[in-house]
Protein backbone atom coordinates (compact mmCIF):
# COMPACT_ATOMS: atom_id res chain seq x y z
CA UNK A 1 0.00 0.00 0.00
CA UNK A 2 1.15 3.40 -1.04
CA UNK A 3 1.29 6.32 1.81
CA UNK A 4 0.99 9.83 1.24
CA UNK A 5 1.78 12.44 3.73
CA UNK A 6 1.11 16.39 3.89
CA UNK A 7 2.67 18.98 6.28
CA UNK A 8 0.70 21.13 6.15
CA UNK A 9 2.89 24.30 7.76
CA UNK A 10 2.24 28.44 8.43
CA UNK A 11 4.24 28.83 5.08
CA UNK A 12 4.54 25.90 3.20
CA UNK A 13 3.02 22.88 2.05
CA UNK A 14 4.99 19.85 1.47
CA UNK A 15 3.53 16.44 0.28
CA UNK A 16 5.16 13.11 0.03
CA UNK A 17 4.64 9.90 -1.58
CA UNK A 18 6.15 6.60 -0.34
CA UNK A 19 5.66 2.88 -1.26
CA UNK A 20 5.35 0.19 0.83
CA UNK A 21 8.97 -0.56 2.00
CA UNK A 22 8.97 3.44 2.71
CA UNK A 23 11.39 4.40 0.32
CA UNK A 24 10.22 8.09 -1.02
CA UNK A 25 9.02 7.53 -4.66
CA UNK A 26 7.97 11.55 -5.02
CA UNK A 27 8.00 14.70 -2.69
CA UNK A 28 6.44 18.51 -3.93
CA UNK A 29 6.59 21.24 -2.29
CA UNK A 30 4.19 24.46 -2.67
CA UNK A 31 3.93 27.60 -0.82
CA UNK A 32 0.78 27.43 1.81
CA UNK A 33 -2.11 30.29 1.01
CA UNK A 34 -2.39 33.15 3.17
CA UNK A 35 -5.50 33.81 5.30
CA UNK A 36 -7.94 31.86 2.71
CA UNK A 37 -9.07 28.83 4.39
CA UNK A 38 -10.79 27.67 1.39
CA UNK A 39 -7.44 28.04 -1.21
CA UNK A 40 -5.48 26.04 1.64
CA UNK A 41 -7.76 23.18 1.27
CA UNK A 42 -7.57 23.76 -2.49
CA UNK A 43 -3.61 23.49 -2.53
CA UNK A 44 -3.75 20.15 0.05
CA UNK A 45 -6.42 18.54 -2.71
CA UNK A 46 -4.39 19.72 -5.81
CA UNK A 47 -1.39 18.22 -4.11
CA UNK A 48 -3.09 15.01 -3.33
CA UNK A 49 -4.56 14.48 -6.76
CA UNK A 50 -1.00 15.12 -7.85
CA UNK A 51 0.74 13.05 -5.96
CA UNK A 52 -2.08 10.21 -6.25
CA UNK A 53 -2.08 10.46 -10.45
CA UNK A 54 -0.44 7.22 -11.42
CA UNK A 55 -1.23 4.84 -8.35
CA UNK A 56 -5.02 3.50 -6.96
CA UNK A 57 -4.89 2.86 -3.47
CA UNK A 58 -3.46 4.59 -0.74
CA UNK A 59 -3.07 5.79 3.29
CA UNK A 60 -3.41 9.57 3.91
CA UNK A 61 -2.27 11.50 6.59
CA UNK A 62 -1.71 15.12 7.09
CA UNK A 63 0.29 17.14 9.54
CA UNK A 64 0.11 20.21 10.95
CA UNK A 65 0.19 22.28 14.04
CA UNK A 66 -2.55 22.82 16.41
CA UNK A 67 -5.20 19.50 17.11
CA UNK A 68 -8.04 18.69 16.59
CA UNK A 69 -10.30 19.32 19.12
CA UNK A 70 -12.32 16.05 21.06
CA UNK A 71 -15.13 18.23 22.11
CA UNK A 72 -15.80 19.89 18.49
CA UNK A 73 -13.96 18.26 16.16
CA UNK A 74 -12.48 21.58 14.73
CA UNK A 75 -8.56 22.30 14.78
CA UNK A 76 -7.40 24.65 18.26
CA UNK A 77 -4.56 25.59 19.23
CA UNK A 78 -2.95 26.49 14.75
CA UNK A 79 -0.74 28.98 14.66
CA UNK A 80 -2.62 28.94 11.11
CA UNK A 81 -5.08 31.72 11.94
CA UNK A 82 -7.46 30.97 9.71
CA UNK A 83 -7.53 27.22 10.27
CA UNK A 84 -8.87 27.49 13.75
CA UNK A 85 -12.14 26.50 14.49
CA UNK A 86 -12.55 24.86 10.88
CA UNK A 87 -13.56 21.15 10.44
CA UNK A 88 -10.50 20.89 8.46
CA UNK A 89 -10.73 17.07 8.63
CA UNK A 90 -14.49 17.21 7.23
CA UNK A 91 -13.77 19.21 4.98
CA UNK A 92 -10.94 17.21 3.34
CA UNK A 93 -12.38 13.95 3.68
CA UNK A 94 -15.62 15.27 1.85
CA UNK A 95 -13.49 16.67 -1.04
CA UNK A 96 -11.03 13.91 -1.46
CA UNK A 97 -13.78 11.59 -1.11
CA UNK A 98 -11.39 9.31 1.52
CA UNK A 99 -10.58 8.93 5.20
CA UNK A 100 -7.69 10.95 6.63
CA UNK A 101 -5.60 11.02 9.85
CA UNK A 102 -4.56 14.44 10.79
CA UNK A 103 -2.13 14.92 13.95
CA UNK A 104 -0.09 17.77 14.88
CA UNK A 105 3.54 18.04 14.06
CA UNK A 106 4.93 17.03 17.66
CA UNK A 107 3.13 13.66 17.02
CA UNK A 108 3.95 13.46 13.47
CA UNK A 109 8.08 14.59 14.62
CA UNK A 110 7.48 11.56 16.94
CA UNK A 111 6.35 8.79 15.16
CA UNK A 112 8.33 9.58 12.45
CA UNK A 113 11.74 9.01 14.52
CA UNK A 114 10.31 6.37 16.10
CA UNK A 115 9.39 4.47 12.76
CA UNK A 116 12.51 5.60 10.75
CA UNK A 117 14.89 7.88 12.15
CA UNK A 118 17.00 8.04 15.46
CA UNK A 119 14.87 6.13 17.84
CA UNK A 120 13.71 3.30 15.47
CA UNK A 121 15.08 0.41 17.75
CA UNK A 122 12.77 1.95 20.44
CA UNK A 123 9.44 1.08 21.94
CA UNK A 124 8.90 4.39 23.81
CA UNK A 125 9.95 7.00 22.39
CA UNK A 126 9.01 10.66 23.54
CA UNK A 127 9.74 13.13 21.20
CA UNK A 128 9.90 16.56 21.81
CA UNK A 129 10.00 19.93 19.67
CA UNK A 130 11.80 23.06 20.89
CA UNK A 131 11.34 25.57 17.94
CA UNK A 132 8.64 28.62 18.15
CA UNK A 133 7.07 26.25 20.47
CA UNK A 134 7.17 23.55 22.64
CA UNK A 135 5.82 20.41 22.03
CA UNK A 136 5.91 16.56 22.46
CA UNK A 137 4.66 13.47 21.12
CA UNK A 138 4.33 10.00 22.53
CA UNK A 139 5.00 7.16 20.99
CA UNK A 140 4.48 3.27 22.60
CA UNK A 141 4.99 0.22 20.24
CA UNK A 142 5.02 2.58 16.77
CA UNK A 143 1.61 3.95 17.90
CA UNK A 144 0.75 7.64 19.02
CA UNK A 145 -0.36 7.94 22.23
CA UNK A 146 -3.34 10.62 22.40
CA UNK A 147 -5.11 10.50 26.03
CA UNK A 148 -8.13 10.77 26.96
CA UNK A 149 -8.59 14.44 25.61
CA UNK A 150 -5.83 14.46 23.27
CA UNK A 151 -3.08 16.39 24.73
CA UNK A 152 -0.99 13.36 25.86
CA UNK A 153 2.76 14.87 25.62
CA UNK A 154 1.58 18.54 25.66
CA UNK A 155 4.78 19.02 28.11
CA UNK A 156 5.10 22.68 27.20
CA UNK A 157 2.29 23.73 28.77
CA UNK A 158 3.24 22.17 32.38
CA UNK A 159 3.60 25.13 34.81
CA UNK A 160 7.11 25.77 35.65
CA UNK A 161 6.75 28.80 37.66
CA UNK A 162 3.89 29.72 39.68
CA UNK A 163 3.31 33.14 38.71
CA UNK A 164 6.40 33.38 35.95
CA UNK A 165 5.67 34.57 32.63
CA UNK A 166 2.56 34.73 31.00
CA UNK A 167 1.74 32.42 28.36
CA UNK A 168 -0.89 32.93 25.14
CA UNK A 169 -2.42 29.70 26.55
CA UNK A 170 -3.94 31.79 29.64
CA UNK A 171 -1.47 30.75 32.27
CA UNK A 172 1.42 32.03 33.82
CA UNK A 173 4.72 30.05 33.70
CA UNK A 174 4.29 27.31 31.29
CA UNK A 175 7.93 25.84 29.98
CA UNK A 176 7.25 27.40 26.78
CA UNK A 177 7.36 30.36 27.84
CA UNK A 178 10.86 29.72 29.16
CA UNK A 179 12.39 27.28 26.44
CA UNK A 180 11.33 27.95 23.40
CA UNK A 181 13.20 29.82 20.80
CA UNK A 182 11.30 33.40 21.30
CA UNK A 183 11.49 32.89 25.08
CA UNK A 184 15.06 32.52 24.75
CA UNK A 185 15.57 35.20 22.74
CA UNK A 186 13.14 37.88 25.03
CA UNK A 187 15.31 36.85 27.93
CA UNK A 188 18.62 37.59 26.38
CA UNK A 189 17.51 40.96 25.08
CA UNK A 190 16.37 41.81 28.42
CA UNK A 191 19.84 41.07 29.75
CA UNK A 192 21.88 42.46 27.05
CA UNK A 193 19.80 44.83 25.34
CA UNK A 194 20.65 43.13 22.35
CA UNK A 195 18.40 41.56 19.51
CA UNK A 196 19.66 38.76 18.28
CA UNK A 197 18.58 35.22 17.58
CA UNK A 198 19.51 32.12 19.09
CA UNK A 199 22.68 31.08 16.73
CA UNK A 200 24.12 34.26 17.45
CA UNK A 201 23.27 34.53 20.65
CA UNK A 202 25.20 31.30 21.07
CA UNK A 203 27.75 32.02 19.69
CA UNK A 204 28.67 34.25 22.80
CA UNK A 205 30.82 31.60 25.06
CA UNK A 206 32.81 34.04 26.45
CA UNK A 207 30.55 36.49 28.04
CA UNK A 208 29.50 36.14 31.51
CA UNK A 209 25.99 37.21 30.90
CA UNK A 210 25.67 34.03 28.11
CA UNK A 211 26.56 31.85 30.76
CA UNK A 212 23.57 33.45 33.17
CA UNK A 213 21.40 33.08 30.29
CA UNK A 214 22.71 29.76 29.83
CA UNK A 215 22.62 28.61 32.92
CA UNK A 216 19.29 29.59 33.42
CA UNK A 217 18.38 27.72 30.39
CA UNK A 218 19.86 24.92 30.99
CA UNK A 219 17.92 24.70 34.86
CA UNK A 220 14.27 25.06 32.94
CA UNK A 221 15.47 22.44 30.80
CA UNK A 222 16.87 19.85 33.06
CA UNK A 223 13.59 20.24 35.52
CA UNK A 224 10.62 20.54 33.14
CA UNK A 225 11.94 17.84 31.08
CA UNK A 226 12.91 15.94 33.97
CA UNK A 227 9.41 16.10 35.13
CA UNK A 228 7.92 14.23 32.06
CA UNK A 229 11.02 11.48 32.84
CA UNK A 230 9.43 10.92 35.86
CA UNK A 231 6.24 10.00 34.88
CA UNK A 232 6.83 8.48 31.41
CA UNK A 233 10.02 6.73 31.75
CA UNK A 234 10.60 6.85 28.38
CA UNK A 235 12.70 4.25 26.58
CA UNK A 236 14.49 7.86 24.47
CA UNK A 237 13.80 11.17 24.41
CA UNK A 238 14.31 12.99 20.95
CA UNK A 239 14.80 16.65 20.25
CA UNK A 240 13.62 18.55 17.47
CA UNK A 241 12.77 21.82 16.13
CA UNK A 242 15.25 24.41 15.86
CA UNK A 243 16.57 24.36 18.75
CA UNK A 244 17.92 20.99 18.44
CA UNK A 245 20.80 22.02 16.77
CA UNK A 246 22.26 23.60 20.16
CA UNK A 247 25.13 21.32 21.02
CA UNK A 248 25.19 22.11 24.85
CA UNK A 249 21.84 20.36 25.26
CA UNK A 250 23.13 16.92 24.57
CA UNK A 251 25.79 17.21 27.59
CA UNK A 252 25.09 19.91 29.90
CA UNK A 253 21.36 19.76 29.39
CA UNK A 254 21.37 16.02 29.34
CA UNK A 255 23.08 16.36 32.90
CA UNK A 256 20.53 19.04 34.37
CA UNK A 257 18.33 16.48 33.47
CA UNK A 258 19.79 13.46 35.06
CA UNK A 259 20.35 15.32 38.53
CA UNK A 260 16.59 16.01 38.51
CA UNK A 261 15.11 13.00 37.80
CA UNK A 262 13.63 10.99 40.79
CA UNK A 263 16.26 7.72 40.31
CA UNK A 264 19.26 6.13 41.71
CA UNK A 265 19.36 5.34 38.23
CA UNK A 266 19.22 7.60 34.84
CA UNK A 267 20.41 7.03 31.50
CA UNK A 268 17.53 7.96 29.00
CA UNK A 269 19.38 8.05 25.78
CA UNK A 270 18.45 12.05 24.87
CA UNK A 271 19.22 12.46 21.46
CA UNK A 272 19.30 14.57 18.11
CA UNK A 273 16.36 13.36 15.54
CA UNK A 274 17.82 12.04 12.36
CA UNK A 275 15.24 13.37 10.13
CA UNK A 276 15.58 17.14 10.64
CA UNK A 277 12.97 19.29 8.69
CA UNK A 278 11.44 16.41 6.82
CA UNK A 279 9.82 14.53 10.20
CA UNK A 280 6.78 16.69 9.24
CA UNK A 281 5.93 15.07 5.98
CA UNK A 282 6.96 11.52 7.15
CA UNK A 283 5.30 11.41 9.71
CA UNK A 284 1.88 12.24 8.43
CA UNK A 285 2.64 9.57 5.62
CA UNK A 286 3.42 6.96 8.78
CA UNK A 287 -0.04 8.05 10.02
CA UNK A 288 -1.81 4.56 9.00
CA UNK A 289 1.31 2.43 9.13
CA UNK A 290 1.53 -1.05 10.95
ZN1 LIG B 1 0.85 27.90 28.22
Amino acid sequence: MYKIGIDLGGTKTEGILLDDSLKTVERKRLSTPKDSYEEIIKTVCNLVNDLSSKINDFTLGICTPGAISKKTGFLKNSNTQCLIGKPLKEDLEKKLDKKISIENDANCFAISEATMGIAKNYSFVFGIILGTGVGGGIVIDGKIHHGRTNIAGEWGHQTLHQNGNICYCGKKGCVETYISGPALEKRWEEMTGKHQTLSEIVQNSENSKFLTWKKEFLDNFGTSLANVIDILDPDVVVLGGGLSNIEFLYHEGIQKVYDKVFSDLVDTPILKNSLGDSSGVFGAALLNYD
